[in-house]
């Protein structure tokens, strides 16, 4: 069964208010099995107002809108409401008196201008709001159940599940169960990983397969729509588990696990313990593994050492390795991952050296080069690998991206996975 969802209001159209009611109520229909076929946002405009439901309901048959249904000359839902069902708006006494109770709890007077709030459609019913002045409304049109709801987040929701989510869920029945699901990657670009992925993304496919991107991260969607929540669950496990084939070692998590948390994961798991090394990231990295509760398990913790100078004297860098390769060099890399792990007497070690920009870039060197260096125990002697990434974007996606791709890296040494297939790597 088809939803739309409406939210009305200037600040939204302007931008200054991000919609975050259409987000909550997206995922709680979806999560009752109703297909939310679009969402729409509305300006204070009785004429606009009155032709979105107009058009909602045409579209399908459950439509819900937040927004507008305050006290002032500006909302306007529901005089936009009472055009498009070509009635006009009766006062309810009930609501009336519960508006006036609202104030004087508060020890306040109700101010004239509040009576509107009481006031619905001919036909309609109240919905009654514990948690502020403007009830909702509950409304048909050509069969399509309309329910109107404050904007304010914290009433939408109050009402949402006093009123609106018991009636929906009483007929379940009636539609199918959707479960959705986001399996994540680093490494991968989105085109890349979907040529990998082939007929699992074709359209018509269910459960369907799309793509997003976020902050380097690229993730399968995967939404699963069927009769039974057996059939939903047995085809959504069918659908990750091909996914998680095809992209082995890329893949993460899901849903909305990070890549630290995974490697954190994996090193307690493995009973290993790592330290960092930085310079271009400024202690980026450490960060990230320290954003995880619980990361002194196993991060030992870094250096930043973003002057040669204290590449030199913290991390005991040669000064022959800086003048002769430069502090963006493989040499350099090597070097402070080699002292860290040393230093630190972790398992393994990360450093990070680069050219994040606007400026510093050259020919040979240009903005985006990064040199990330693994040092890890091998047997009593020391390895170090080190990897040079070509990255594009600005200076925060420059540094982003050489973090999470060393994350990457040592994720993918400790699975023994290949890490030159990380895209961007450029091996040595
Ligand atoms: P009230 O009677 O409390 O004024 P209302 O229905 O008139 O309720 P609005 O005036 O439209 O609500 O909005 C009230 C507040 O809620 C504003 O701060 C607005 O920015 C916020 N808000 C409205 N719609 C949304 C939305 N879709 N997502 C997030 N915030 C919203």
């Amino acid at each position: 069964m088809q939803a739309v969802i409406l939210s009305i209001g200037d600040e939204l159209v302007l931008g200054q208010t991000i919609d975050t009611n259409s987000a909550f109520l997206a995922q709680q229909l979806t999560s009752l099995g109703f297909s939310v076929l679009y969402h729409q946002t509305v300006a204070d405009d009785q004429s606009a107002i009155a032709a979105a439901f107009v058009q909602a309901c045409r579209a399908a048959p459950l439509v819900i809108a937040t927004g507008g249904l305050g006290p002032t000359e500006d909302d306007l839902t529901r005089q936009g409401l009472a055009d498009a069902l070509g009635v006009s708006l009766v006062l309810d006494e009930a609501s009336l008196s519960e508006i006036e109770s609202f104030f004087t709890r508060r020890g306040r007077a109700m101010v004239a201008g509040n009576r509107i709030q009481a006031m619905h459609p001919v036909g309609s019913q109240m919905l009654a709001n514990h948690t502020g002045t403007a009830p909702g409304i509950r409304a048909a049109l050509h069969g399509t159940t309309i329910f109107v709801v404050p904007g304010v987040p914290r009433e939408m929701i109050a009402l949402w599940e006093r009123h609106i989510r018991p009636e929906l869920a009483q007929n379940p029945g009636a539609r199918n169960v959707i479960l959705t699901a986001k399996i994540n990657t680093f490494g991968l670009g989105e085109s890349d990983l979907a040529a990998r992925l082939g007929d699992l993304m074709d359209r018509a496919r269910n459960p369907k397969v799309g793509t997003t991107v976020s902050a380097g991260v690229v993730s399968a969607r995967v939404r699963s729509e069927f009769p039974t929540a057996a059939e939903a669950h047995a085809h959504m496990d069918q659908t990750l588990h091909a996914i998680a084939q095809i992209l082995g070692p890329f893949v993460y998590s899901r849903d909305d696990v990070t890549l630290q948390e995974e490697l954190l994961k994996l090193l307690r798991q493995t009973g290993q313990k790592i330290a960092t090394a930085e310079s271009c990231t400024g202690g980026l990295l450490s960060a990230m593994l320290t954003d995880v509760p619980g990361a002194s398990d196993c991060f030992l913790g870094g250096w930043v050492t973003y002057a040669n100078q204290l590449k030199q004297s913290q991390l005991d860098i040669p000064p022959d390795i800086l003048d002769r390769h430069g502090a963006v060099s493989s040499q350099t890399a090597h070097a402070m991952a080699h002292a860290a792990l040393v230093k630190s007497d972790a398992d393994a070690a990360l450093s990070i050296t680069g050219i994040a920009g606007p400026d510093g870039g050259t020919d040979e060197k240009p903005v985006g080069t990064v040199w990330v260096g693994l040092a890890v125990k091998n047997s009593g002697a020391v390895n170090v690998h080190t990897y040079r990434l070509a990255l594009t974007g600005d200076r925060p996606i420059i540094r982003d991206r050489a973090a999470k791709t060393a994350l990457q890296i040592l994720r993918f040494h400790l699975l023994g996975a290949p890490i030159e297939q990380i895209t961007w790597l450029k091996l040595k």
